[in-house]
């Protein structure tokens, strides 16, 4: 079969879409996590694995992971350490600009090559493939290209991390927004072929490594206000 990143004829693996890093403060005792949704016709359910399919040889797949791993490491040592401090936002300095930027795209591509229903919401079209070829020559591209805008979620002094939420597809001022929350943080991807107009730029990673991470209460976020009263009508919120 195809894989999905360098398009040759190959042996597919199973691959994550989300990487499985990111399921590990979601998993209960029993090694498995809560899938909640706000849709009448989808009951809630409990998996033991982050949602895989077969998209990618073993070398597209190990390749990838040397991205998975470094944001891993800033996400783990740089984000949630800094989250407590004062400011807010928050600067990071020293990330890696490549590094970091080729995993926040090849989030955002996997979830739009993705089958699976949970990934339904982001569809790039024409984009896709622009980002499939950025992705395999490791060119991370400008800052305003399909950048993200991270902010993380706080409640009770932690980080929100024990939740992800189906991630979406909104308009921002004219522009269109894929939304992710995993981490802890909500990510904001701004996809567009004029996307080095849009006001909120000097939010993302930039080429000198620095990015700006604003946090916020999670009661506050709307989107995750919103989300509680919305599984609270279905009859599906947890307690
Ligand atoms: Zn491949």
């Amino acid at each position: 079969m195809k894989c999905s990143l360098c398009l040759q004829e190959k042996k597919l693996i199973k691959s994550h879409i989300i990487p499985e890093f990111c399921f590990k403060h979601l998993y209960d005792q029993g090694h498995k996590y809560h899938n909640l949704s706000t849709s009448m016709d989808e009951n809630n359910f409990t998996r033991q694995k982050g949602i895989w399919e077969r998209l990618l040889c073993l070398e597209c797949d190990q390749y990838l992971s040397r991205f998975e791993t470094y944001a891993a490491k800033i996400i783990d040592e740089d984000i949630y350490r800094r989250f407590f401090c004062s400011e807010n936002p928050i600067t990071l300095s020293g990330i890696d600009y490549p590094k970091f930027k080729i995993f926040q795209l090849s989030l955002l591509w996997r979830a739009s090559i993705s089958k699976n229903q949970f990934y339904s919401g982001i569809r790039l079209g024409p984009h896709e493939d622009k980002i499939r070829e950025m992705i395999l020559h490791e060119n991370p591209g400008k800052p305003h290209e399909y950048g993200c805008h991270m902010q993380g979620i706080i409640e009770k002094s932690k980080v929100v991390r024990e939740f992800i939420l189906k991630p979406d597809t909104i308009r921002i001022d004219g522009y269109k927004a894929c939304r992710f929350i995993l981490c802890g943080c909500l990510w904001g991807f701004v996809v567009s072929s004029r996307s080095q107009f849009f006001k909120g730029c000097d939010l993302f990673l930039n080429e000198s490594g620095h990015l700006v991470l604003p946090w916020e209460i999670a009661k506050k976020t709307n989107l995750l206000s919103g989300l509680a009263l919305e599984l609270s009508n279905a009859g599906k919120l947890i307690y």
